[in-house]
Protein backbone atom coordinates (compact mmCIF):
# COMPACT_ATOMS: atom_id res chain seq x y z
CA UNK A 1 0.00 0.00 0.00
CA UNK A 2 0.98 3.62 -0.86
CA UNK A 3 0.01 7.12 0.59
CA UNK A 4 0.41 10.80 -1.29
CA UNK A 5 -1.03 13.88 -0.08
CA UNK A 6 -2.93 15.15 3.16
CA UNK A 7 -3.01 11.30 4.05
CA UNK A 8 0.86 10.57 3.98
CA UNK A 9 2.77 11.24 6.86
CA UNK A 10 6.82 11.69 6.68
CA UNK A 11 9.27 11.53 8.97
CA UNK A 12 8.86 15.56 9.33
CA UNK A 13 5.30 15.76 9.14
CA UNK A 14 2.46 16.11 7.47
CA UNK A 15 2.65 18.62 4.27
CA UNK A 16 -0.80 19.37 3.47
CA UNK A 17 -0.24 21.44 0.73
CA UNK A 18 -1.15 20.85 -2.68
CA UNK A 19 2.55 20.68 -4.43
CA UNK A 20 3.23 18.10 -1.22
CA UNK A 21 0.39 15.99 -2.50
CA UNK A 22 1.49 16.51 -6.52
CA UNK A 23 4.95 15.35 -5.95
CA UNK A 24 4.50 12.42 -3.28
CA UNK A 25 2.00 11.13 -5.68
CA UNK A 26 5.00 11.44 -8.68
CA UNK A 27 7.23 9.46 -6.38
CA UNK A 28 4.77 6.97 -5.12
CA UNK A 29 2.95 6.45 -8.63
CA UNK A 30 6.74 5.63 -10.28
CA UNK A 31 7.47 3.07 -7.01
CA UNK A 32 4.39 1.07 -7.86
CA UNK A 33 5.66 0.98 -11.72
CA UNK A 34 8.45 -0.93 -10.31
CA UNK A 35 10.96 1.60 -9.92
CA UNK A 36 13.06 2.00 -6.50
CA UNK A 37 13.08 6.10 -5.77
CA UNK A 38 13.29 7.80 -2.92
CA UNK A 39 10.60 10.95 -2.20
CA UNK A 40 13.90 13.93 -1.75
CA UNK A 41 12.44 16.75 -3.10
CA UNK A 42 12.54 19.89 -0.98
CA UNK A 43 8.52 20.18 0.53
CA UNK A 44 7.32 23.16 -0.41
CA UNK A 45 3.86 25.53 -0.76
CA UNK A 46 2.42 28.50 -2.34
CA UNK A 47 -0.46 30.53 -2.11
CA UNK A 48 -2.34 33.31 -3.66
CA UNK A 49 -4.14 36.31 -2.36
CA UNK A 50 -5.66 38.00 -4.57
CA UNK A 51 -2.46 39.92 -5.58
CA UNK A 52 -0.04 38.42 -3.73
CA UNK A 53 1.73 35.29 -4.34
CA UNK A 54 3.28 33.56 -1.19
CA UNK A 55 5.83 30.89 -1.77
CA UNK A 56 7.65 28.70 1.14
CA UNK A 57 10.18 25.96 0.66
CA UNK A 58 12.09 23.91 2.91
CA UNK A 59 12.84 24.64 7.00
CA UNK A 60 12.16 28.37 8.32
CA UNK A 61 14.78 27.78 10.94
CA UNK A 62 17.60 29.91 11.28
CA UNK A 63 18.67 33.16 10.50
CA UNK A 64 16.26 35.40 8.72
CA UNK A 65 18.17 37.65 5.54
CA UNK A 66 15.73 39.65 3.88
CA UNK A 67 15.72 41.06 0.33
CA UNK A 68 13.22 43.20 -1.20
CA UNK A 69 10.38 44.97 0.71
CA UNK A 70 7.71 42.47 2.20
CA UNK A 71 5.59 45.76 3.09
CA UNK A 72 5.36 46.07 -0.56
CA UNK A 73 4.80 42.47 -1.67
CA UNK A 74 8.02 42.25 -3.31
CA UNK A 75 10.45 40.11 -1.23
CA UNK A 76 12.34 37.17 -0.35
CA UNK A 77 13.29 35.92 2.53
CA UNK A 78 16.17 33.15 3.10
CA UNK A 79 16.63 31.11 6.44
CA UNK A 80 20.06 30.42 6.86
CA UNK A 81 21.06 27.69 9.69
CA UNK A 82 24.53 26.65 10.82
CA UNK A 83 26.03 28.56 7.19
CA UNK A 84 23.34 26.07 4.95
CA UNK A 85 20.36 27.78 3.35
CA UNK A 86 17.60 25.65 4.50
CA UNK A 87 14.28 27.72 4.16
CA UNK A 88 12.92 30.36 2.17
CA UNK A 89 9.72 32.54 1.59
CA UNK A 90 8.84 34.59 -1.48
CA UNK A 91 6.36 37.11 -2.16
CA UNK A 92 5.69 37.50 -5.60
CA UNK A 93 9.32 36.33 -6.67
CA UNK A 94 8.46 33.03 -8.38
CA UNK A 95 11.84 33.11 -10.07
CA UNK A 96 13.93 33.82 -7.31
CA UNK A 97 11.55 31.00 -5.46
CA UNK A 98 12.78 28.66 -7.96
CA UNK A 99 16.33 29.19 -7.78
CA UNK A 100 16.34 29.07 -3.89
CA UNK A 101 14.82 25.83 -4.00
CA UNK A 102 17.11 24.48 -6.08
CA UNK A 103 19.94 26.09 -3.70
CA UNK A 104 18.36 24.02 -0.97
CA UNK A 105 18.00 20.85 -2.75
CA UNK A 106 21.83 21.27 -3.51
CA UNK A 107 22.87 21.83 0.11
CA UNK A 108 25.41 19.55 1.47
CA UNK A 109 22.96 17.52 3.85
CA UNK A 110 20.51 17.62 0.98
CA UNK A 111 16.67 17.41 1.40
CA UNK A 112 14.99 14.95 3.91
CA UNK A 113 14.89 11.68 2.57
CA UNK A 114 12.14 8.81 2.53
CA UNK A 115 12.21 6.13 0.65
CA UNK A 116 8.95 5.36 -0.72
CA UNK A 117 7.65 1.44 0.26
CA UNK A 118 4.65 -0.64 0.52
CA UNK A 119 3.70 -0.45 4.48
C1 LIG B 1 -9.83 25.79 2.44
C2 LIG B 1 -8.51 25.20 2.04
C3 LIG B 1 -7.54 26.04 1.47
C4 LIG B 1 -6.30 25.50 1.08
N1 LIG B 1 -5.36 26.31 0.52
C5 LIG B 1 -4.19 25.81 0.14
C6 LIG B 1 -3.21 26.65 -0.46
O1 LIG B 1 -3.41 27.85 -0.63
N2 LIG B 1 -2.04 26.09 -0.85
C7 LIG B 1 -1.78 24.76 -0.68
O2 LIG B 1 -0.70 24.32 -1.07
N3 LIG B 1 -2.68 23.93 -0.11
C8 LIG B 1 -3.87 24.42 0.30
N4 LIG B 1 -4.81 23.60 0.89
C9 LIG B 1 -4.45 22.19 1.13
C10 LIG B 1 -4.65 21.37 -0.14
O3 LIG B 1 -5.96 21.56 -0.65
C11 LIG B 1 -4.46 19.88 0.22
O4 LIG B 1 -3.20 19.71 0.88
C12 LIG B 1 -4.46 19.01 -1.04
O5 LIG B 1 -5.67 19.17 -1.72
C13 LIG B 1 -4.26 17.54 -0.64
O6 LIG B 1 -4.45 16.73 -1.78
P1 LIG B 1 -4.86 15.23 -1.63
O7 LIG B 1 -4.95 14.69 -3.01
O8 LIG B 1 -3.98 14.56 -0.64
O9 LIG B 1 -6.31 15.26 -0.94
P2 LIG B 1 -7.67 15.88 -1.51
O10 LIG B 1 -7.43 17.03 -2.43
O11 LIG B 1 -8.52 16.12 -0.29
O12 LIG B 1 -8.27 14.72 -2.38
C14 LIG B 1 -8.84 13.56 -1.78
C15 LIG B 1 -9.94 13.08 -2.69
O13 LIG B 1 -10.37 11.80 -2.23
C16 LIG B 1 -11.79 11.79 -2.28
N5 LIG B 1 -12.24 10.80 -1.31
C17 LIG B 1 -12.31 10.90 0.03
N6 LIG B 1 -12.75 9.76 0.56
C18 LIG B 1 -12.97 8.91 -0.45
C19 LIG B 1 -13.42 7.57 -0.54
N7 LIG B 1 -13.74 6.87 0.56
N8 LIG B 1 -13.49 7.02 -1.74
C20 LIG B 1 -13.16 7.69 -2.86
N9 LIG B 1 -12.71 8.97 -2.85
C21 LIG B 1 -12.62 9.56 -1.65
C22 LIG B 1 -12.22 13.19 -1.94
O14 LIG B 1 -13.51 13.46 -2.42
C23 LIG B 1 -11.15 14.00 -2.69
O15 LIG B 1 -11.52 14.26 -4.02
C24 LIG B 1 -6.04 24.12 1.28
C25 LIG B 1 -7.02 23.28 1.85
C26 LIG B 1 -8.24 23.83 2.23
C27 LIG B 1 -9.27 22.91 2.87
Amino acid sequence: MYAAGDAARLPRGRGEHWADAQEQGATAARNMLGQDVAHTTVPWCWSDQYGLKIQICGSLVGTPETSGDPARHDAAISFVHDGALCGAVCFNRPKEFRDLRSEIARSEDGPETVKARPV
